[in-house]
């Protein structure tokens, strides 16, 4: 896609710090990371969020992910590791072309999450549970 950063990155029109690639996806270094090692994984092929791509097509691009996590925490010498993922603005995407951090992690590194956690009111959990599966179809 014009203009999209990751897209240029993925057919070497710019320049990235990579790793692991195929012609499904690719993986390379956070030029801004949370910790040294952040990795980012992605499709080559240009699609917004998650909800975008193809169940079949996502799985290729996170066939690379365990190896990657393997390698980078055994380099980093991490003690654990997230996989964390954005989906539009308001979940924290900046880039708008699909990928997966890989950070790793370490005790006391200062990353917080912050989840704040609710619960359910009576019925809420079931009607929920029955919504997803009437969408998921
Ligand atoms: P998001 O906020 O969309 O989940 O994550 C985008 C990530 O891409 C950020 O962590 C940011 O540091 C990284 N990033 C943005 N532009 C570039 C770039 O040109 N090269 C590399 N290697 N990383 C980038
Ligand atoms: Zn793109």
């Amino acid at each position: 896609m014009k203009d999209c950063v990751f897209c240029k990155i993925a057919q070497g029109k710019l320049p990235a710090t990579k790793l692991l690639e195929d012609k499904n996806a690719i993986s390379f270094l956070d030029i801004n990371p949370v910790n040294h090692g952040h990795v980012l994984v992605m499709p080559r092929e240009h699609y917004e969020t998650i909800m975008d791509v193809p169940g079949k097509e996502f799985g290729k691009v996170m066939e690379m992910v365990p190896s990657l996590a393997k390698a980078v925490a055994e380099v980093t010498k991490a003690d654990g590791l997230n996989i964390f993922q954005t989906n539009k603005p308001c979940a924290g995407q900046t880039v708008p072309h699909v990928h997966f951090h890989i950070i790793p992690r370490h005790k006391d590194d200062g990353f917080h999450f912050g989840w704040r956690q609710g619960r359910y009111n009576e019925g809420e959990i079931d009607r929920m549970q029955w919504g997803i599966l009437k969408a998921l179809g």
